[in-house]
């Protein structure tokens, strides 16, 4: 029986959701690879293809219109489509332009219109087609990858965790950041990642988006009277990897 067949394709992003798939030298997915055939994946192959896919993975944002019809061809290609990555997700950091006039100009000045830098609003990718499945994070979480890869092979459904980043940070018996005199985004961050950040010794930075009602002005009163922010820092920092999420 044939394997079913995975493509990687990308949008606007920094490709560091690809580059931490071919990262993964671990024996999962080693064995992913024995049960999937791998189609395209630009960072790791020159092979294409124009048929049918049965899981599409999608990486980055949708800034301009004139990828509608490519997304809209890998849709109507596609079994599954998976976006993955925060900019796939929510528009990610990309999304930060969306609140910065002449964006372009700032960042890059005199070269502002070259024709390469042409790009609009950063929105998800379901802004442009259905969605199947969403795998957060920047980058992704290559268990999280996996788990949901495995999930949908064997035809179980995947949840991703409502809880945020401070339940799996306790289950860690990590020091909390605060204690530490850090700061710190994991009260509201969507779990999943198994809170390796603090872990590390940094501070979570939303990296995976909001849990579903996520109290942001306590977060930001948090910010401002746990670790000395002003609001306009607390603001900023909030916004970071949820740029679309936020007004
Ligand atoms: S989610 Fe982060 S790591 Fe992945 S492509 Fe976007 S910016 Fe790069
Ligand atoms: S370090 Fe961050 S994630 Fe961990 S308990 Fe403290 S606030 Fe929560
Ligand atoms: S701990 Fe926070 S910043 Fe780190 S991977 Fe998880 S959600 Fe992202």
């Amino acid at each position: 029986m044939a394997k079913p067949t995975l493509a990687f394709f990308d949008f606007a992003s920094c490709e560091g959701c690809q580059i931490e798939f071919t990262n993964y030298g671990d024996a999962a997915t080693l064995e992913l690879l024995k049960h999937v055939d791998v189609v395209e994946f630009r960072e790791a192959m020159t092979e294409t293809t124009g048929g049918r896919i049965d899981i599409a993975l999608v990486e980055g944002s949708f800034t301009r219109e004139a990828d509608r019809a490519r997304l809209q061809d890998i849709r109507h290609r596609a079994r599954v489509v998976i976006a993955y990555g925060a900019c796939a997700c929510t528009g990610g950091i990309n999304a930060l332009k969306n609140h910065q006039d002449d964006f372009a100009e700032y960042v890059y000045g005199e070269h502002a219109t070259m024709p390469h830098l042409e790009s609009g609003t950063a929105r998800p990718i379901s802004a442009a087609i259905k969605v199947d499945y969403e795998v957060p994070g920047c980058p992704i979480s290559k268990d999280e990858l996996l788990l949901v890869l495995s999930n949908l092979l064997h035809g179980t459904e995947h949840v991703t965790p409502p809880y945020p980043v401070c339940v799996e940070c306790k289950r860690r018996e990590t020091v909390c950041r605060y204690d530490e005199g850090d700061h710190c985004m994991g009260q509201v961050a969507r779990a999943g990642c198994g809170a390796p950040c603090p872990a590390d010794g940094i501070p979570c930075e939303a990296c995976r988006g909001f849990v579903d009602d996520a109290n942001l002005t306590a977060l930001e009163k948090v910010l401002m009277e746990r670790a000395g922010f002003s609001q306009k820092r607390a603001v900023g920092k909030s916004r970071m990897f949820t740029a679309n999420l936020r007004s």
